[in-house]
């Protein structure tokens, strides 16, 4: 009798490893180079020029006047990178942190520069006027 090809196919995967990752057994699938996971803000870099808050599709920026910076919740966030290619000053970087899970919608992880960060930099921006 003739095996069915399909069955040929069958029987020899059958005797091959298994192809899955099984995370989190393991660590996950490097992420490949120019992956866009989350948005990270390098504070001291930023000029205030609300340019990514215009070019943010995503409403993710609000701009804090007393302080010349903008803040970031990230819930919100499309990964889709427009808010760092026009950031003329690099404040601005895709990391390749994916694993953003969480059962806090405001968790500390998806927002950057929290109450108590703008309070200390206003104090010393006022500081040294
Ligand atoms: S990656 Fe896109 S959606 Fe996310 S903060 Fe930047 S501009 Fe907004
Ligand atoms: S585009 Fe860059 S420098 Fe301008 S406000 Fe945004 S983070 Fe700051």
């Amino acid at each position: 009798m003739k095996i069915p090809p399909t069955l040929s196919v069958v029987l020899s995967n059958l005797l091959k490893k298994p192809a899955t990752n099984p995370f989190p057994h393991t660590d996950p699938v490097p992420t490949p180079e120019g992956f866009r996971g989350k948005v990270v803000y390098h504070v001291d870099k930023c000029i205030g020029c609300k340019l990514c808050v215009t070019v943010c599709p995503a409403g993710v920026f609000e701009y804090v006047e007393e302080i010349k910076k903008v803040t970031l919740w990230l819930g919100r966030c499309v990964f889709c990178q427009q808010c760092v290619d026009v950031c003329p000053t690099n404040a601005l970087e895709m990391s390749n942190e994916f694993l953003l899970a969480t059962y806090d919608k405001y968790d500390d992880n998806l927002r950057w520069l929290k109450d108590e960060e703008i309070e200390e930099l206003r104090a010393k921006q006022g500081g040294k006027t």
